[in-house]
């Protein structure tokens, strides 16, 4: 967990040295207890976390002196139970054939560089994997998962730059049941400009791949970009109401100070948070653990 204990330091030393500097032998109250709420709130924590991390302190600690100890303390324990509810790894169903993973998520989240991440860790559970370049926007993600699929030595399912993805999804799914293939990682195009589009084109997806498991797609990840801080929050609003979204990874916890943002997507959509991207290499992608995250996250 080094690598995200470094990675968190901006946001951890913003949180932590703010609580000292607010609740340096002071009492809580009204003032403090503002300053408190920006903090948290500067902090890309969310108005609701904020909002709950300062009552349930006022309502035990109202006009007494309290320790920055204390008050990291009562922050650490909602986060936490905030994550709790949360944290869950993807599981595979052998049952499926073969399990079905599309991945959505904006251009430049970390979509391509999570996939080839994920299909190292299935290989490694034993589980025969293959990734499908359904980007077709874009050359240089047709390129990019090829280039993750050799690292892999997975086969990549790729087609014309400019190419129907749905096709490609749907030729995918044939491919990885005729190669009694364990897992298929479907990449999409992550174009928010259009939003119509973008639905119609995940739906068409979703149809197509119907057309071979009534069950699949059995997982749909958003990938996050945490560095985004609050927009990421409006991503996944935008993701939900265009695709049925069943799981989040959020990427580039590594050297943000928004790391915060990460307890807001968790409090406001409920949805399971399946592994953290730590950096940009192949091992860099870690199960999400809350305990551990909101210990490192508020110091
Ligand atoms: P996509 O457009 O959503 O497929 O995004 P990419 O996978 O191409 O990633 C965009 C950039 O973010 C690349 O330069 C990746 O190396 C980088 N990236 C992805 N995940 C992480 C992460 O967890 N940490 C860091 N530091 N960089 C990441």
């Amino acid at each position: 967990f080094s690598r995200l204990k470094d990675g968190l330091k901006r946001s951890t030393s913003a949180l932590s040295g703010g609580i000292s500097s607010i609740f340096n032998k002071k009492r809580l109250d009204a003032t403090t207890l503002e300053e408190l709420e920006d903090l948290l709130i500067m902090s890309d924590l969310g108005v609701e976390v904020s909002r709950r991390v300062c009552d349930r302190l006022s309502a035990q600690k109202y006009d007494k002196e309290i320790s920055a100890e204390e008050v990291q303390a009562a922050l650490a324990e909602e986060v936490s139970g905030i994550l709790e509810a949360v944290a869950k790894p993807l599981e595979i169903n052998p049952g499926n054939h073969p399990h079905v993973i599309l991945m959505v998520g904006v251009n430049g989240s970390g979509k391509t560089t999570t996939i080839g991440k994920m299909a190292k860790q299935f290989q490694n559970d034993g589980k025969s994997v293959m990734l499908a370049a359904g980007d077709t926007f874009r050359a240089a993600a047709i390129e990019q998962l090829q280039v993750w699929g050799e690292r892999n030595n997975v086969p990549v399912i790729s087609g014309k730059v400019g190419g129907d993805a749905a096709g490609l999804a749907f030729d995918a799914v044939k491919q990885a049941k005729e190669q009694n293939i364990d897992v298929l990682l479907i990449d999409t195009a992550g174009r928010l400009q259009n939003k119509d589009y973008l639905m119609e084109e995940l739906a068409k997806i979703v149809r197509v791949i119907k057309k071979h498991d009534e069950t699949a797609p059995h997982d749909t990840i958003l990938v996050l970009d945490a560095t985004t801080g609050q927009n990421a929050i409006m991503q996944a609003e935008v993701f939900q109401k265009v695709a049925n979204v069943t799981g989040l990874v959020m990427t580039k916890l590594d050297g943000t100070a928004r790391g915060g943002v990460l307890v807001a997507c968790a409090e406001k959509f409920a949805l399971p948070i399946h592994a953290i991207g730590v950096g940009e290499s192949i091992d860099d992608l870690q199960p999400f653990n809350a305990d551990e995250f909101s210990r490192m996250l508020v110091g």
